[in-house]
């Protein structure tokens, strides 16, 4: 029988703070013939982030003429900054073959399954609320505005979370690697 080469592409949102970062970490330690889609966006760069690595750090008049010029699979503003993925990468890691996790919140993810129905849709929720908001303080990356602002989120992507194809409590960290490498790979034996 002839291999179906789809479901390639994994779409990881999750609140911030729930530890989407450090869960997909985890997996591509295990997983590097995985691809982790490198974003755009306009807000900056945090210590230690590096322009090319965790983001394309781009100005907003840069991001518009992005947007302005089609360039983007998707892109939402999220806690008052920009953020896109370019089609042109994704298309050129599909068309080799690669299996691609895109790491972006909601709005993006739905517009994703919009134009790729094919798309796996995977939801990290938190154990708690007081939870979430301990990790995303004990980050130390945010001022209190932009705690605020993300936590303001938070109750809306828990609504959309409905909408995606799995849901994966990170409570311990080890089973939710487990547990998303067990999603992914039950959908990589159906290709
Ligand atoms: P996100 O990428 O979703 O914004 P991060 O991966 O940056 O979140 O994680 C936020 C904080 O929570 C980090 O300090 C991280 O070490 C911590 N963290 C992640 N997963 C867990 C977990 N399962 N239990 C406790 N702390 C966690
Ligand atoms: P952070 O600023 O914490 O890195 O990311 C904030 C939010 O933006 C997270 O929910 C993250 O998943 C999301 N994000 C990162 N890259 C993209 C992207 O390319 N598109 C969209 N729509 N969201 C993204």
């Amino acid at each position: 029988m002839e291999k179906r080469t789809n479901k390639k592409l994994y779409v990881v949102s999750g609140s911030s703070g729930v530890g989407k970062g450090t869960v997909l970490k985890g997996f591509m330690a295990k997983h590097p013939d995985f691809m982790l889609s490198i974003s755009c966006t306009t807000r900056s760069p945090r210590e230690g982030e590096v322009d090319g690595e965790n983001y394309f750090f781009l100005t907003k008049e840069d991001f518009q003429a992005c947007i302005n010029e089609d360039k983007f699979l998707e892109w939402a503003e999220f806690a008052g900054n920009f953020y896109g993925t370019k089609k042109k990468f994704i298309k050129e890691c599909l068309d080799n073959g690669m299996n691609v996790i895109l790491e972006i919140e909601t709005n993006g993810a739905l517009q994703v399954k919009k134009k790729m129905p094919e798309a796996v849709l995977i939801f990290i929720t938190p154990p708690s609320l007081e939870a979430l908001e301990a990790r995303l303080r004990g980050r130390h990356t945010e001022d209190e505005e932009t705690i605020q602002k993300r936590l303001n989120e938070v109750k809306k992507e828990l609504e959309c979370a409905k909408k995606y194809d799995y849901r994966v409590v990170n409570d311990n960290l080890d089973n939710a690697i487990s547990e998303l490498e067990n999603i992914i790979a039950g959908e990589q034996e159906k290709c």
